[in-house]
């Protein structure tokens, strides 16, 4: 009888091998200190051995990666955390049959570790970029260690400032022949880590990429550079009457690229549409280094939705060079009314009343007291203080928007709003934005320490989990304020605390996860603009099932199949296109002798 696959792997599990994996002593296998095991890997027995005999629980990512079988034959507490990069990817050494834990501390760089980027290829970048467009001192790379997420932090071993797309692709084509993992930066504004450096890798920063190359009013599009400030885009276009709509509040300062790759939102967007809504085409340096064209300058082109795939991708799938965006018509007359409630479900249930009566507003924002108190405090908006503040923005024909603001006021009474005013001129209409836009950066006065969240909930679960996030916060004694695009359902609860008191920073981060979790079991998402980045990745098994996280895996790998660009992102564990479902295919390290599977 023939043997199947599954017979000669039986087989094959009668001889034992070793291999190192990294271990930790907390649960999920992602504790603070990591180490190493020696696993003699044979028969049938699965992981509860190895806990049974050292403590050690395994990352999970190992037991994909090598589906192992194991046996403990002992750890490293120590040495190994010298030795084993805790937050690069794979974080797993294979090694050669037999290997003993110190023959494989001997074999460090061999099998998956990247090349390092030494003067031959920085010699190289240096061709391509030249002396100014190539950073490699240690004070001025701290300048790219994080974004706006800065509790991470990695320097990177070179940042590059390319002025044009062939610069980028000399660039992306050395990486991709020296295995050079890069990471593409717009402004460094995100709040998930996604332009946070890899440790053996560069920074593509697309800064120097800012010109706006065409206005095109009698189609309504735009093409710029990934550098152009969002801003400047409606900057250039407003004198004829156009705008750009999806308004981060970091408009000032993001980059058209940095929106792109995170599919940025903003107040805006709910009339609007998100980022992915205005892109028509794009111009991509992919990870090998060639160009594509994906979408073009006009809707609904046939085939595949490309650029709808890259959007959104948080730099994984390659570097966004030219962008062609959808630019709109300004409205007639804009309204922006502000309603005072006493609690947020109070104001949550207006949002709904607003929806259901079927209108569709181009802005409904809500803040809770203590964000109102933040903006105050910061820009003096002239905001009342109250449990909650709405401003829901109307545009369109003048007589529409008069019509159906009488109908928001009436809803929002009904709903229990005691002030309520609309604002009368162009500068108090701005002033209140400001307020809305400086929420953020605005909370760094009432707290010295506090997480930016990011989820998204259904629009009729907003009073509810606004409750449950307020029992929360008094449970973990951790204050949270509350500022949001209501109308989309996407929250933004800012998570305060201190970091000079011992175990408010844990108590913080958990707190925030719960959040998390409350989004999801209300039947929303883990992120509604941020991105998931470096964050969180580890949310997205949560979020998503493994076949899901599987076929996102094998879009990646379509694009990138050396997960060279911002690897480690974005994915809950690091994982290797030669693990890619169906037929079986070697691993590299397999074909180089280094590491067997069975
Ligand atoms: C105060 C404040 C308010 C904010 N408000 C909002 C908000 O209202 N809505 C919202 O959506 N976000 C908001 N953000 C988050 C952030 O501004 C957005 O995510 C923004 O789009 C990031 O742009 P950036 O240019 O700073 O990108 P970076 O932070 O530099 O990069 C973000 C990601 O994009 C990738 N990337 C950058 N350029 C390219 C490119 N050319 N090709 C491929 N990948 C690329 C990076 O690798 C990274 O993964 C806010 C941030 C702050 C600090």
């Amino acid at each position: 009888m023939p043997q199947t696959r599954n017979d000669q792997r039986r087989n094959r599990l009668t001889q034992p091998w070793t291999a190192v994996a990294i271990a930790s002593n907390q649960p999920n296998g992602f504790g603070p200190k990591p180490y190493a095991v020696e696993l003699q890997i044979f028969g049938s027995q699965i992981f509860d051995p190895i806990k049974k005999e050292t403590g050690a629980h395994l990352l999970p990512f190992l037991f994909h990666l090598c589906r192992v079988n194991a046996v403990i034959a002992g750890n490293a507490e120590t040495d190994a955390q010298e030795r084993i990069p805790t937050e690069n990817a794979p974080g797993l050494t294979f090694v050669r049959r037999g290997t003993t834990l110190s023959r494989a501390r001997s074999q460090e760089g061999s099998g998956l570790n990247r090349t390092l980027v030494d003067a031959r290829i920085l010699q190289e970048f240096r061709a391509v970029v030249g002396d100014s467009g190539l950073i490699t001192s240690q004070e001025e790379l701290k300048t790219y260690e994080c974004d706006g997420l800065t509790n991470f932090r990695v320097v990177p071993q070179a940042v590059l400032l390319p002025r044009s797309t062939e610069q980028i692709q000399g660039i992306v084509r050395v990486c991709h022949r020296e295995r050079v993992p890069f990471v593409a930066r717009g402004s460094g504004t995100g709040l998930s880590g996604g332009a946070l450096p890899v440790k053996d890798g560069v920074v593509i920063s697309l800064a120097r990429m800012n010109r706006i190359l065409e206005i095109d009013f009698a189609n309504a599009l735009v093409v710029v550079e990934p550098g152009v400030i969002n801003q400047e885009v409606t900057g250039r276009v407003a004198p004829q009457g156009f705008f750009y709509a999806p308004d981060p509040s970091s408009q000032s300062i993001c980059s058209i690229g940095g929106n792109v790759a995170e599919n940025s939102g903003g107040a805006h967007c709910l009339k609007y549409g998100f980022t992915t809504t205005h892109v028509l085409g794009l111009e991509v340096v992919l990870p090998d280094g060639s160009l594509a064209h994906l979408g073009n300058k006009t809707l609904d082109a046939p085939g595949y939705d490309l650029s709808g795939v890259f959007v959104g991708s948080e730099g994984t799938l390659g570097i966004a060079t030219k962008i062609t965006l959808r630019i709109v018509k300004r409205p007639d007359c804009i309204q922006t009314l502000l309603a005072a409630f006493n609690s947020t479900s109070e104001a949550g249930a207006a949002v709904s009343g607003i929806i259901a009566a079927g209108m569709l507003p181009a802005a409904i924002e809500m803040m809770d007291n203590l964000a109102i108190q933040a903006a105050e405090a910061a820009v003096h908006a002239n905001y009342p203080n109250c449990g909650a503040l709405l401003l829901v923005e109307l545009d369109g024909p003048t007589a529409e928007v008069e019509v159906l603001m009488c109908q928001v006021d009436e809803i929002c009474r009904k709903c229990g709003a005691g002030e309520i005013r609309v604002a009368q001129t162009e500068a108090e209409r701005v002033l209140v934005w400001k307020g809305r836009k400086a929420a953020f950066a605005a909370v760094g006065r009432i707290s010295p320490n506090y997480i930016v969240q990011d989820g998204v909930i259904p629009r009729t679960a907003l009073p509810r989990v606004m409750t449950e996030i307020a029992r929360l916060s008094a449970e973990a004694g951790i204050r949270v304020a509350n500022v949001f695009h209501a109308g989309d359902g996407n929250l933004h609860p800012l998570v305060l605390y201190d970091r000079r008191i011992e175990g408010q920073e844990h108590a913080a981060e958990v707190l925030a996860n719960r959040i998390l979790e409350l989004c999801i079991e209300a039947g929303g998402s883990i992120t509604g603009e941020h991105g998931v980045g470096e964050e969180k990745k580890m949310m997205m098994s949560k979020m998503y099932a493994e076949p899901d996280l599987e076929t996102m895996q094998r879009v990646r790998c379509a694009f990138d199949p050396e997960q060279l660009s911002n690897p480690t992102k974005v994915f809950p564990r690091p994982r290797l296109c030669g693990e890619q479902p169906g037929e079986y295919q070697p691993h590299p390290v397999e074909l180089a002798g280094i590491a067997e599977r069975f």
